[in-house]
């Protein structure tokens, strides 16, 4: 049986029994994870992760925790956050160099500021570039992996650099789903500050208009099927609004699902079940999850996805 000291001893940065989940998420719910981990660096997390494989035991990443809903009964695992030790980012050689658990509004930020354009339309993106890069976030017609050059990540208990063909990026997708990404490179054309910082403001209005930002939320639900919205498919089987518990479909976007009063998991998974099963009668469209379902049963996932 493993001891506090030993996983202590495994790794020199923070580590915590018991850590409320729901802090760590942008939709405020969640229970709380046996252990939680911040490593401090690179060799510092292959320790850790060595260590964890070494002793068979399982852990689930978190960023921002603004695409995941984490179960009521919370994390038998190892929780491990790499937002504390890869906050960083340089400018070298045309090139800029950042760490997984750095915001994408303080990457967009440094971006205009270095006169790299085109990262702009990920400023609202509440998210670290670690998990926008695992699921290729993107908005308004650009995604996190246009401009990247090289992934450095931790991949069978190594540390390891992969191009971004090797990537294997696609919509709200990559190949690696199963990696750890530490840092990433991007070259980015050159821009000029000013017209990138009225283009990011005119999409951030854009933004808050049409999303329920004063909310706690996960943002989209779903993925969008080829060639429709999954908000347009909700809202026309007359959903908007619809209540379960403390989760609320919004109002102002129905692929949203905001935690109007203390929302728990099983609310959240059961509105999905409801607006998931009506789509699939009126359009016959099977709605895939965008939000990443953690601490769940088999059965509870199956059920979402059925
Ligand atoms: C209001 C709102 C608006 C949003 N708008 C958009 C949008 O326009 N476009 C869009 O694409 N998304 C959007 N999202 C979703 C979300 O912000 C993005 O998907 C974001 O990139 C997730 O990053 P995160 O750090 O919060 O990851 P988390 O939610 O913490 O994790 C997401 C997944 O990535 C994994 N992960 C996290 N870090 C790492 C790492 N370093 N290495 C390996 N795996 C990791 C986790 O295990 C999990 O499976 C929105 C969310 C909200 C709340």
């Amino acid at each position: 049986m493993l001891s506090f000291e030993d996983i202590r001893n495994s790794f020199r940065g923070r580590i915590e029994l018991g850590e409320s989940m729901a802090r760590h998420m942008t939709f405020r719910i969640g229970g709380s994870a046996d252990i939680y981990l911040e490593p401090n660096d690179k060799e510092d997390a292959l320790a850790l992760f060595t260590f964890l494989a070494e002793e068979k035991m399982p852990y689930v990443l978190i960023g921002n925790g603004s695409n995941v809903l984490i179960a009521d009964e919370g994390i038998r695992a190892a929780v491990v956050n790499l937002e504390a030790g890869f906050n960083y980012f340089r400018f070298v050689d045309g090139e800029i160099i950042a760490g997984a658990g750095v915001k994408l509004a303080k990457f967009v930020d440094f971006c205009i500021n270095n006169r790299c354009g085109g990262a702009e339309m990920l400023a609202g993106i509440p998210g670290t570039l670690g998990g926008a890069i695992i699921m290729n976030a993107g908005a308004y017609g650009g995604e996190i992996s246009d401009y990247i050059t090289k992934v450095d990540l931790i991949r069978g208990g190594k540390l390891l650099s992969i191009n971004k063909e090797e990537g294997a990026f696609a919509y709200r997708t990559s190949g690696l789903v199963n990696d750890i990404v530490l840092e990433a490179t991007f070259r980015f054309p050159e821009g000029l500050p000013e017209p990138m910082k009225v283009k990011r403001r005119e999409l951030l209005i854009k933004r808050n208009a049409s999303q329920p930002v004063n909310w706690p939320n996960a943002g989209s639900i779903f993925k969008n099927p080829p060639d429709d919205y999954a908000a347009r498919l909700i809202e026309e089987c007359g959903l908007k609004g619809r209540r379960v518990g403390g989760a609320q479909i919004s109002e102002l976007h129905a692929n949203f699902i905001i935690n109007v009063d203390n929302a728990s998991a099983n609310d959240v998974v059961e509105l999905m079940v409801i607006a998931r099963e009506a789509v699939i009668e009126k359009f016959n469209v099977r709605l895939e999850p965008e939000i990443k379902l953690i601490g769940f049963s088999e059965e509870t996932i199956s059920w979402v996805n059925r």
